[in-house]
């Protein structure tokens, strides 16, 4: 059964929690009394409405792929996260955290960000909103998405680079939080997805599942609207894939498919399926599967797409998985450019990387969905990855 909140030591079951710093539990008490605060303050959600109307461009279209479902022999619908304000649906959340962090009384907005995506949509929150903003972001990763500093630049955020360690992702959350402990008195850290140590997980789901609700309205059996046999969507920390099922979890006559990134191969080793091919452990502040050794050291992982690329994946995903929720399987990198290719040229959409996987994996088992209805959630657009697709294919 899904659970409406997680219980009070924030857990799903025995995923999630809050596993941070002594110093950062008080941050994370005062988070949680004024989110739940906040989300049950009718002015609060008319607030964010508004913005997600007018900013985001909510609702996001439920498109009909005709000449795809023609070709796949079933009846394919694509949910246009694609078409939210910068591209994908992480400003759903952004937007969302931003106006709770104004409500908070704090003036300074932090994040970390791998590709630069999710840095992206809170600087955008944050000149949105009026917020002083500093994303750290590895200096590696600095060289390789050059456009992306830019882009938070122009939005008046501050790019810290982070040399330390590996300078990618992981070192950039370990100085986000350091950045944290000492500013928690003037600052707010937004989370990029369903994870973090508790309120984190809960919150970004509320945030998302205006994407699940949406399209209830969209695809509600009334007549050329038919409901969803499935729902298929891309799984990295899985936000966007929590706010679309999440309404439909527990309708057994919905089907939800998570689908993770199997990169260069599971049995290569180098992939990014810690649901499919992990194990239970700590990973940044929750108890949730994820990639790591026999001596529980935390592996690497892999994928052509920068959002799959994460060795850990959202608590109540874990909690899904246990309870035979929600299913989870992966797809390839190569499967997932093929898929690339194909909604291109037959649909006029150039999907994002991450979405690529969950169509690669409704094309892989068309046949056996043959006459259903299914909806893909297409979590962004692919301008992003068009460089990065025209090397792989060489
Ligand atoms: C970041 C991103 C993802 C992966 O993040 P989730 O939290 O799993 O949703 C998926 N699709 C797009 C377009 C992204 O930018």
């Amino acid at each position: 059964m899904k659970l409406e909140r997680p219980d009070s030591a924030g857990r799903f079951g025995s995923f999630g929690g809050s596993f941070a710093p002594e110093t950062l539990m008080p941050a994370l008490t005062e988070l949680e009394r004024a989110f739940t605060e906040a989300w049950g303050d009718p002015s609060f959600r008319e607030e964010l409405d508004g913005l997600l109307a007018s900013f985001v461009g909510r609702p996001t279209p439920a498109h009909r792929a005709t000449r795809l479902s023609d070709r796949l022999g079933i009846d394919l619908w694509l949910k246009r996260e694609d078409l939210a304000h910068t591209g994908a649906h992480k400003i759903n959340n952004t937007v969302g955290q931003g106006l709770l962090a104004k409500r908070m009384g704090k003036p300074r907005i932090i994040a970390e960000t791998g590709a630069g995506q999710h840095g992206v949509a809170t600087a955008t929150a944050a000149a949105l909103l009026g917020f002083e903003c500093a994303v750290y972001m590895g200096e590696k990763d600095i060289e390789r998405q050059a456009l992306n500093v830019y882009r938070m630049e122009l939005l008046g955020t501050e790019v810290i680079p982070v040399t330390s360690g590996s300078g990618t992702l992981k070192d950039a959350v370990s100085a986000a939080l350091r950045d944290w402990v000492a500013s928690v008195e003037n600052t707010h850290y937004i989370i990029g997805s369903v994870v973090g140590p508790h309120p984190f997980p809960w919150m970004v789901r509320e945030f998302q599942k205006v994407i699940g609700e949406e399209l209830q309205g969209q695809l509600d059996g009334s007549k050329g609207h038919p409901r969803p046999d499935v729902i298929v969507a891309p799984v990295g920390g899985g936000s966007n894939a929590m706010g679309v099922f999440y309404p439909y979890v527990g309708d057994t006559s919905v089907r939800l498919v998570g689908v993770e990134a199997a990169g260069l191969g599971i049995e290569t080793g180098h992939h990014g399926a810690s649901l499919g091919h992990g194990s239970p452990g700590v990973l940044h502040g929750a108890m949730s599967y994820m990639l790591q050794d026999a001596e529980g050291q935390v592996l690497e992982a892999h994928s052509i797409s920068a959002g799959l690329d994460y060795p850990g994946v959202g608590p109540e995903h874990s909690y899904f998985k246990d309870a035979g929720l929600v299913e989870y399987d992966s797809v390839s990198d190569t499967e997932a450019v093929g898929a690339l290719h194909l909604l291109s040229s037959t649909e006029g959409i150039i999907p994002a990387l991450e979405s690529a996987h969950a169509l690669a994996w409704i094309t892989r088992e068309a046949a056996s969905l043959s006459g259903k209805t299914v909806v893909l959630n297409l979590s962004g657009r692919g301008d992003k990855d068009v460089q990065q697709v025209a090397a792989f294919d060489g």
